[in-house]
């Protein structure tokens, strides 16, 4: 953080309010960025910078001077658009013939429902297995994938799916692979002016499986989760692993394993 806007931050926690409107000054340009970009609309972009900064000031008693004030700042708007997106309550989806895009608002509870069960059966099987019918129904797609635990239920999926992550921020929309989103446990490539706003998953023909074992059957973290993508057009299989490294694992030798035994075998033979 620069010296004079440090100085306008320790000047604002003391009340004054002069100081905090030369930090809206300078940041209402990239909160608003951040927040037209997420929510497509410039009123409802305008409130809630607005309601960004109102957040921020009446927060500054909590503000970390170790922290940058832009990130600080940037993730309290997030926060707000992410709810507000939350309450749209719009499942977001397109389809077209090679792929499926899944909004992040998409609940555990909605993938467990058609058209996922028939175009993404694995994700429809891992979603079901999320915590209880509350968690599925207030959960998140993209809420499982921020929260980046190795354990999360969808992760897996996603990753023998080849999926990208769909990210907005104040510069625009980019997308990640799956397999370099997740850096470790809880971390990801996510910048603090950045959501996700969808996972664009390409459609696989073929059988697909999802397993978890835990220590019960139902509201338990996964001692190891495991999906299973067959893509009978290249013939090839796909395996990634949960809950049994620092992010979500392919298992690139049991993959070039089977690989073999298909070519070797013959893809319709048990
Ligand atoms: C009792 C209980 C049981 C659970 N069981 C399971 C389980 O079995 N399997 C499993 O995988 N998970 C489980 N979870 C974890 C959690 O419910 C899931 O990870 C869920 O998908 C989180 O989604 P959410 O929308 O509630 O995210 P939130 O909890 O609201 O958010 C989590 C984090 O992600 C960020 N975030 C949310 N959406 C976005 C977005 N679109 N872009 C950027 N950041 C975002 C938030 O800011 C926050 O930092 C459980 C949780 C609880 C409390």
């Amino acid at each position: 953080m620069n010296e004079q806007e440090q100085i306008w931050v320790q000047q604002a926690r003391r009340g004054d309010r002069s100081a905090f409107s030369r930090l809206v000054e300078a940041y209402q340009r990239p909160v608003f960025n951040l927040t037209y970009r997420m929510l497509g609309s410039v009123e409802e972009a305008e409130d809630d910078a607005q309601e960004a900064f109102l957040r921020a000031y009446s927060r500054l008693g909590q503000y970390d001077p170790e922290m940058k004030f832009s990130t600080w700042l940037f993730s309290i708007a997030n926060h707000y658009c992410i709810d507000r997106l939350r309450k749209r309550r719009t499942t977001q989806i397109s389809i077209d013939d090679t792929s499926v895009e899944i909004g992040a608002m998409v609940t555990h509870a909605e993938l467990c429902e058609e058209p996922f069960i028939s175009l993404v059966p694995a994700l429809a099987q891992a979603a079901r297995t999320v915590g209880s019918p509350q968690i599925r129904n207030a959960g998140t797609i993209g809420g499982n994938v921020a929260t980046s635990s190795p354990a999360g239920d969808t992760l897996s999926v996603l990753l023998a799916l080849e999926a990208t992550v769909v990210l907005v921020g104040t510069n625009g929309e980019r997308r990640v692979p799956i397999a370099d989103f997740f850096t470790g446990p809880k971390r990801n490539v996510m910048a603090s002016d950045e959501i996700i706003r969808s996972l664009d998953i390409p459609i696989v023909r073929g059988a697909q499986e999802f397993v978890k074992v835990g220590t019960r059957n139902a509201m338990v973290i996964a001692v190891a989760n495991l999906a299973l993508v067959v893509d009978a057009q290249s013939r090839r299989l796909r395996c990634a692993l949960g809950s049994v490294g620092p992010t979500p694992l392919r298992a690139t030798d049991a993959e070039r394993w089977a690989d073999d035994y298909i070519e070797h075998v013959g893809f319709g033979d048990p």
